[in-house]
């Protein structure tokens, strides 16, 4: 009929104006690339902030004694306790536990969000003191987490450079993390020092690196997304202070912020940039990230039932409610096997009120999940060559290929298969036979964690 044909119109061109041959993903990477020197050459020179992390030497191993971590991402939070064996001694023990972020405390006050995480810490650290005991007069020492987009003056002291995410919390703007934590810690009575504050992906590359000598790059694919690897210090012109001893600096590029004309932007996108709390910012988290992607779909969805009557003559009043169709439900339909699409069904009735979906028209969910999934997926292997060129990792070189690795983490990566897998096929086509075999992109489980714990031990005032 005509609507069918009409919707069809709408699915075909959102297919269109999302594809992502190689070609071009060659020049996302490039500019990615290019951004990456940008950034790298001043401050403010480019969208990707490129920030210097303070963290001039990875975990080697040698790390001994308890520590804490605290790990603040977007959705979830941990607090975590790692007892670290020294020389060959790994991981010898570690406890977590892990609380949700009541959404009003997102956009409340700094004092609120902070008190509400130095509870919870409190808690775990009052039952960890059944297991554990602190040595008298050492001081428990923390490596804070924190995956917002901060402009670090020292290991452990950053400012709040804006909220991502969802988060809008004004009076954090500006304010030194550290000093908010340490703040609320004294307010709750929690006797602990703060050695590192790093961002996921600093605490992820440090992790991996704990794990596996050959990680020098770092993903997070979660409710957002971002990357760090290891520079040359000498290769940062906007570094003035001293050449570390390793010669090395770990970067957190902040990569959600990347924009270039090359990216295939659809109107969706731009009408959800124009009505998210962050509007002209994080334009490749948007199109890429676990906290976009279930809301990109809607808005499709929410096009055809207006524009062709795709669910009927009414359309279906939750629908139209952002944010409604979360990324876990639509990668749990795209992951549908079952041969009458039975997951889709359920989930188009219980999320949308939109029952006695047709065969048909969950087929057509099925290929819009797939179409902006495979955007999102192949779009951060284009990110991750452009790093790679960056490290000139992505050429052979004299000695035979360098082996890579890259440490992944969040959400959307460890449990959205069909997008990690498309993401790796994407990476390993744009590489190349011959050179992708050298380079591994590998899951670090809760590394950001342990890296941050790591990282506290590095920086521990007893050493
Ligand atoms: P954060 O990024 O907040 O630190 P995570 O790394 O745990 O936290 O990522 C959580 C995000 O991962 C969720 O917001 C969601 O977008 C995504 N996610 C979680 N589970 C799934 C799933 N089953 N399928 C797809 N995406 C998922
Ligand atoms: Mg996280």
């Amino acid at each position: 009929s005509g609507r069918w044909a009409r919707a069809m119109a709408i699915v075909k061109e959102f297919e269109e104006k999302c594809g992502t041959p190689d070609a071009k993903l060659k020049q996302v990477a490039d500019a990615m690339t290019v951004e990456m020197h940008a950034g790298l050459a001043s401050e403010g020179g480019s969208k990707l902030k490129m920030l210097i992390s303070f963290v001039d030497n990875l975990p080697t191993g040698d790390e001994k004694g308890v520590f804490y971590a605290l790990d603040l991402g977007g959705t979830n939070f941990r607090v975590l306790r790692v007892q670290l064996g020294g020389k060959e001694g790994g991981i010898v023990h570690q406890e977590f536990a892990e609380a949700s972020i009541p959404p009003a405390l997102m956009s409340g006050s700094s004092d609120a969000l902070f008190d509400y995480i130095a509870e919870k810490l409190a808690n775990f650290v009052d039952e960890e003191e059944k297991i554990f005991h602190q040595p008298p007069g050492r001081q428990r020492e923390l490596g804070f987490t924190f995956s917002f987009p901060v402009m670090q003056t020292s290991i452990d002291s950053g400012t709040l450079i804006r909220w991502t995410k969802g988060f809008s919390i004004d009076d954090t703007v500006g304010q030194d993390v550290v000093a908010e934590l340490t703040k609320a810690l004294q307010r709750k009575g929690v006797q602990m020092r703060v050695s590192a504050l790093v961002n996921d992906t600093i605490g992820t590359l440090a992790g991996g690196k704990y794990a596996n000598k050959d990680v020098d790059v770092a993903v997070i694919l979660g409710t957002g997304t971002n990357a760090a690897y290891v520079e040359r210090a000498q290769a940062i012109p906007k570094w003035h202070g001293p050449l570390p001893n390793s010669g090395k600096m770990v970067i957190n590029m902040e990569w959600g912020n990347f924009m270039s004309s090359h990216l295939p932007l659809t109107d969706y996108d731009h009408a959800l940039d124009v009505e998210s709390l962050n509007p002209g910012e994080q334009i490749f988290e948007k199109i890429t990230s676990g906290m976009y992607l279930g809301e990109i779909l809607r808005r499709v969805l929410l096009r055809i039932a207006e524009e062709a009557s795709f669910f009927g003559d009414d359309v279906p009043l939750k629908l139209k409610i952002p944010f409604v169709l979360r990324t876990p439900e639509m990668s749990a339909m795209h992951q549908d096997t079952s041969s009458d699409l039975r997951v889709v069904g359920v989930k188009m009735k219980d999320i949308l009120e939109i029952s006695n979906t047709s065969l048909k028209q969950r087929r057509v969910v099925v290929e819009l999940c797939n179409i902006v999934a495979t955007r999102g997926a192949r779009l951060a292997a284009a990110g991750i060559l452009g790093v790679l060129k960056k490290m000139g990792r992505d050429t052979l070189r004299d000695g035979g290929p360098e082996k890579t690795v890259i440490a992944m983490d969040g959400g959307l990566y460890e449990h959205y298969t069909k997008y990690r897998k498309c993401l790796e096929n994407a990476l390993s086509e744009l590489l190349g036979e011959e050179i992708a075999s050298s380079i591994v992109t590998e899951h670090s489980n809760d590394g950001s964690g342990i890296g941050a714990a790591l990282l506290a031990a590095s920086h521990s005032q007893y050493l």
